[in-house]
């Protein structure tokens, strides 16, 4: 194999670890715990996954986390009102409202109800709006696209003015990711299913972020010799010889991609880990900016 593993798993620990000290510091010297409160509407396995992973994140670093349970067939009203009451708590500095809400609710209109000092999602209409436009910042960038970024920062390549290409183009990954990629100045191009020669396209990437949702759609001959290749897709992959019968592996064919790529995420274990860290990071920034530290 001759691509360097870029290890999303220690890369979040040594994250966390820094947080930790961050808000033992922010405790002692401002009397400040930082705060996340969840939102959950309805049962769906993974998202409740999600949601205790969250949480258990944030107990490890000292952020103190709420968890509201909303049952599946909660009313748009119910879901706001809810928002609108976390807003206006002192002691929460990050609201996360885990997606995809049940089908017969408005997302857009919730996530334009969290206050946008408390989107530490980073999916409110105005973050995203000022993400996309040059000269602007976002109070908080999306979890998992910064993570992205992170990832790409530690192997010590510049990202300004390398061809990164994405493979994906949805409102929580592809898309974010682009317009991040761009604020650093690289030359971006985003693939999506109407894409014609994917494989073509994705070879022009010295950085190529796979955010597809299809298992090892990414082969060898679709990466550009040394490319960094980020691997974003969780998808579950049949496999007789584990006990639940699949195994989890991402949108890149590993094995044979490690033969061309410069450096690769693995899954599980690339972005995955990171996108817990960012939101961790981004409820400390909250904490810090409503405290007037920053
Ligand atoms: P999504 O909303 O389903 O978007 C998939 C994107 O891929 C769409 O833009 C779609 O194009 C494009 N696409 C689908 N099939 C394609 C094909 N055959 N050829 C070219 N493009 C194709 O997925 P997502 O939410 O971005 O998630 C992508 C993957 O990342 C999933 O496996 C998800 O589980 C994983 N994920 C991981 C994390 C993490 O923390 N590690 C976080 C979020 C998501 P169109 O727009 O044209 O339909």
């Amino acid at each position: 194999m001759k691509a360097n593993i870029i290890d999303g798993k220690g890369i979040a620990r040594e994250i966390q670890e820094d947080l930790t000290r961050e808000v033992v510091a922010l405790q002692e010297k401002y009397g400040i715990v930082p705060g996340l409160a969840t939102v959950l509407v309805g049962t769906d396995p993974a998202s409740e996954t999600y949601v205790r992973m969250k949480r258990k994140r944030c107990a490890e670093v000292g952020i103190h986390s709420v968890g509201h349970e909303l049952p599946a067939d909660a009313t748009q009203e119910q879901v706001e009102g809810l928002v609108r009451e976390l807003n206006a708590d002192p002691t929460i500095h990050g609201i996360l409202v885990q997606l995809p809400l049940p089908g017969h609710l408005d997302e857009e209109a919730v996530l334009n109800a969290i206050s946008l000092q408390k989107d530490v999602d980073g999916f409110h209409p105005v973050n995203i709006g000022r993400l996309a436009m040059k000269g602007r910042e976002p109070l908080f960038a999306p979890c998992t696209p910064a993570g992205i970024i992170e990832l790409i920062d530690w192997t010590g390549i510049n990202i300004e003015g390398k061809e990164a290409v994405v493979l994906g183009r949805s409102n929580i990954v592809g898309l974010p990711v682009s317009m991040l990629l761009l604020a650093r100045n690289a030359t971006i191009t985003i693939c999506h299913s109407r894409t014609r020669d994917l494989a073509e396209v994705c070879r022009r990437g010295d950085i190529l972020v796979a955010a597809v949702g299809r298992a090892e759609m990414v082969k060898e001959d679709w990466v550009k010799p040394g490319a960094v290749v980020i691997d974003v897709g969780i998808n579950r992959v049949d496999d007789e010889t584990r006990k639940r019968g699949y195994r989890l592996g991402g949108d890149v064919a590993y094995d044979e991609v490690a033969e061309v790529a410069g450096w690769i995420t693995p899954v599980p274990g690339g972005v995955g880990p990171m996108t817990i860290a960012m939101l961790l990071q981004n409820t400390v920034t909250g904490a810090k900016r409503a405290a007037g530290l920053l």
